[in-house]
């Protein structure tokens, strides 16, 4: 029974937003309720202070006054200051005992007041105590228990006292409340029945917000984030770097943006399968992340490419010095599934301020800087320079140019011989493009070229060039080769090789004196479509070759797959061939291979007698370089041409030997 009485008086501590809306209505409720009592204590003290002693009229109610202001202090600092949920389960656990203490205290104490004075100062009495009654109901309407025990604590002894009266008016008011709390408790019951199910829906709601929260802190997160790699994607990478360019403006700081760019990727990708692709790639990002450490945020920023920004305010030189570590970091072998694979990594880069002031100008400039660390140094970091922003300025007015120029007049070729490694005679020329502008002058094809790939001119531009270069060769002896480049973007345009056979079966030149020439890079971009153009122009009798080997990214097997006449090597294989042995076997094995898959192996670049002789006992089959002609205008062709066929010519093989 005691403990029943107990459970019945317990808050309900589990309920813990219950418990905090309740806190949180009593503490605006409960002081008025305390005023309230007060009021009416001294109304009734006074009506009562002449006629009942002293201990009643002034003693009892100031003592009762006093626990009513003891304890709208303690509510006043619970206003003040944050409750946590176990102090405000104790603090509604005290107002049901308090509540119940005071209750039957002001009780006691106003019933011990009706033997004193008339009719009416009684009357007094039954109004302080119905009163009181109602008011407390209404107060405490959010803690049912409090409100049940303190209305029976007043309302019982209430109505017991004078139904025992025996006078009629007294106990038609002890009826009459009684009646009266009849509908109010059930109000009660009813409101707090409401106000316990608004908490329960307001905390469902709020525990679906917090789903919905957690949902799209999640989808913001996978937005933001690089699903394989795990690290910060492309649209992470530009929010950040807006931000910190933001911030390194306001605090006049600097910050560096990086591209990675792994060289060799692809290879492994396609030999390995992109199972081991895809693990490399993931421990790349695994090695990037290691360098937070020293203030380096890493993003993957598609393929094989990821974003750095760089924040420690470094000098150039220390800049530079984590950038090559970065670099030697990616360059580590990546042992996966039992294989060794070896990638390097291009790294560009830019420092704000000097190098750039906003984030698409740093961008730009950082990917230049990445051109020329792929272009120039794989494996290398290269920092975005004076002389790369004049290069730009140039470029761009370079493209300017380009669209106004006229292109049939302005461009012209040259060609270089190349000659038979053992009798040293011309064989045939590779056309060479000269563009001459009237307002920049003389500019070379390693700067023009790209510009027309980027105008959207290259196949206008590799027209006009074929058609000057049959022109030039239709005057050359039977059996004089020519050699003409093919750009990337002509390789994978079926309507530029299209052009290129009516043009050529117009001009009467034998399609079997002819070589198109193709780098590495170029059929890599698209191999398919590249392969499927060269086999048409090979079908025709025309033969490829593979300019600049060794440079590009292909891998041998894609080398076997193409239909190959010939292979050049690049001539950063030659510069060192007098001193280095290494560059030496390099060539030897080139050779090898060559001779192993059938094609002619040309070598390009030589300078000096040196490397020609070297050249020669390596085995290469023909040569092309300044040491046998540098490239030279139509003309000067000829009389070459007509020279070698002196029969007094021929001592130059002998010269050499
Ligand atoms: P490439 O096809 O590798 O051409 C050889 C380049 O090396 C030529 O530069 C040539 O002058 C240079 N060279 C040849 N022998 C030596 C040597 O012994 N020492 C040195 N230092 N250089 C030597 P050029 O004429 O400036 O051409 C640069 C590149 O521009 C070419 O490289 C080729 O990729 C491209 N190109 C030239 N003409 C055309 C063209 O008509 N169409 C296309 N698409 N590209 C062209
Ligand atoms: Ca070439
Ligand atoms: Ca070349």
């Amino acid at each position: 029974m005691f403990r029943r009485l107990r459970a019945f008086l317990a808050v309900d501590a589990e309920n813990r937003e219950l418990i905090r809306a309740q806190q949180a209505a009593f503490t605006r409720q409960i002081p008025l309720l305390y005023v309230m009592l007060m009021v009416n204590a001294v109304a009734l003290a006074a009506t009562h202070f002449k006629i009942a002693p002293l201990y009643l009229t002034v003693y009892a109610p100031l003592a009762l006054c006093l626990g009513c202001c003891i304890r709208i202090h303690g509510w006043w600092l619970t206003r003040q200051t944050e409750a946590d949920h176990s102090q405000a389960v104790r603090q509604l656990q005290s107002i049901v005992y308090v509540g119940i203490a005071i209750g039957t205290g002001f009780t006691v104490w106003s019933l011990s007041l009706f033997p004193y004075g008339d009719a009416y100062t009684q009357s007094h009495v039954a109004f302080f105590m119905a009163i009181t009654v109602i008011g407390c109901i209404f107060c405490l309407m959010h803690l049912r228990t409090v409100a049940l025990m303190i209305t029976a604590v007043v309302l019982v002894p209430f109505t017991l006292f004078f139904l025992s009266t025996g006078n009629p008016v007294f106990m038609a008011i002890a009826i009459n409340m009684a009646i009266v709390t009849i509908p109010l408790v059930y109000i009660l019951l009813k409101h707090y029945d409401v106000f316990t199910k608004l908490i329960e829906s307001q905390k469902a709601i709020l525990a679906k917000q917090e789903q919905l929260q957690a949902l799209s802190d999640d989808n913001r997160r996978l937005a933001n984030i690089d699903s394989l790699t795990e690290l910060p994607n492309r649209r992470q990478f530009r929010t950040e770097f807006v931000r910190r360019l933001q911030h390194a403006s306001e605090r006049q700081g600097t910050l560096a943006v990086g591209i990675v760019d792994l060289d060799g990727f692809k290879p492994v990708n396609d030999a390995f399968g992109h199972a081991v692709g895809d693990k490399l790639l993931m421990e790349a990002a695994r090695r990037l992340r290691a360098f937070a450490e020293q203030g380096v945020f890493a993003a993957r920023l598609g393929g094989d490419e990821f974003g750095l920004l760089i924040e420690n305010d470094q000098s150039d030189l220390d800049l530079k010095s984590l950038a090559d570590r970065i670099c030697a970091s990616l360059r580590e072998p990546y042992c996966i599934k039992g294989i060794t694979a070896k990638v390097s990594a291009s790294l560009g880069l830019v420092s704000f301020p000097e190098g750039g002031q906003n984030a698409v100008q740093l961008f730009e400039r950082a990917d230049f800087a990445l051109y020329h660390a792929k272009q120039y140094g794989c494996g290398q970091a290269i920092l975005f320079s004076e002389e790369h922003a004049h290069q730009i300025t140039r470029r761009s007015r370079v493209d300017q140019e380009l669209k106004n120029a006229d292109l049939e007049k302005e461009l012209s070729v040259l060609f270089q011989p190349f000659v038979d490694s053992q009798t040293l005679t011309t064989i045939g020329f590779e056309a060479l493009a000269r563009w001459d502008n009237p307002s920049l002058g003389r500019i070379t094809p390693d700067i023009f070229i790209p510009a027309a790939e980027r105008a959207g001119l290259m196949s206008q531009m590799t027209l006009a060039l074929f058609t000057k270069a049959l022109d030039a060769a239709r005057q050359w002896p039977d059996g004089t080769r020519l050699s003409f480049n093919l750009s990337a973007k002509d390789i994978v345009s079926s309507a530029t090789i299209d052009a290129i056979l009516t043009m050529l079966a117009k001009s009467g030149f034998n399609a079997s004196d002819l070589d198109f020439e193709v780098t590495e890079t170029s059929v890599m971009a698209n191999f398919e479509l590249a392969s499927s153009n060269l086999t048409r122009l090979m079908d025709h009798g025309i033969g490829i070759a593979l300019d600049d080997f060794g440079t590009g990214q292909s891998s041998l097997s894609h080398v076997h797959r193409l239909p190959l006449r010939k292979i050049k090597i690049d001539r950063s294989f030659i510069t060192y061939i007098d001193t280095n042995v290494l560059s030496r076997n390099i060539i030897r094995t080139i050779v090898d291979l060559c001779r192993n898959i059938d094609c002619v192996c040309v070598i390009e670049g030589m300078e000096t007698q040196e490397q020609v002789t070297i050249l020669r006992l390596l085995g290469c089959g023909v040569m092309q370089g300044y040491y046998f002609g540098r490239p030279m205008p139509l003309e000067e062709t000829l009389v070459r041409l007509q020279n070698e066929a002196r029969p007094d010519s021929g001592n130059l093989a002998a010269a050499v030997a």
